[in-house]
């Protein structure tokens, strides 16, 4: 049988494909050994959001359950309101909407819809600043490229060549735990995505 792909994977992969296999090797490991305040602010809120406490109103479906069998993915979305038929998805801080970020939603929207939902619009939601962004409805084009985007990530290997990009490098959560990260090369700013 088929085993089904993290939602989460496609922003990982696509910031980089090594950040995956580092995912998968220490995601067992306390958070706190390489989330840095950013990401842990990020998810203390999104803890919020699986403890429930974002309302008790029945029409939110929270931290839910969502999976595609025509995409091969799975995941959890933050937010749908089943009146408005709206999708939100929160970050901690968005400077820029990145590609990463709309395969994300596109993922979640086709799961929603597989599964039975409607959905009339799709949001992010930038905690730190608490500003929102709407976001077109994927078409066809979008749903070809997040196939095509599933399979690239399932055919990765990691001996493939790859070219490092040293700003992402500095500012990957995983670099503590990467062996091809060397801190002492690196004197751009620090700025946490
Ligand atoms: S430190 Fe660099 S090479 Fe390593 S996973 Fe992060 S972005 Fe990729």
């Amino acid at each position: 049988m088929e085993s089904y792909l993290p939602i989460s994977y496609l922003n990982d992969f696509i910031f980089c494909p090594r950040s995956i296999f580092l995912h998968q090797l220490f995601g067992q490991y306390d958070i706190s050994l390489y989330h840095r305040s950013a990401q842990t602010f990020g998810r203390l809120k999104h803890d919020t959001i699986e403890k429930k406490n974002y309302s008790t109103a029945k029409r939110y479906l929270l931290n839910y359950d969502v999976y595609s069998i025509e995409f091969g993915l799975c995941g959890k979305i933050d937010i749908y309101d089943q009146e408005e038929c709206k999708l939100v998805e929160r970050k901690a801080h968005i400077k820029e909407i990145y590609d990463g970020y709309l395969f994300q939603i596109y993922a979640h929207y086709f799961c929603l819809k597989e599964m039975g939902n409607d959905i009339a619009s799709l949001f992010f939601h930038s905690l730190k600043d608490n500003k929102r962004y709407s976001i077109p409805l994927p078409t066809e084009k979008e749903a070809f490229r997040l196939h095509e985007l599933v399979e690239k990530i399932k055919s990765y290997r990691l001996e493939e060549s790859f070219s490092q990009n040293q700003k992402k490098c500095f500012n990957c959560i995983y670099n503590p735990l990467c062996d091809v990260y060397e801190a002492d090369n690196h004197s751009v700013e620090r700025e946490i995505c």
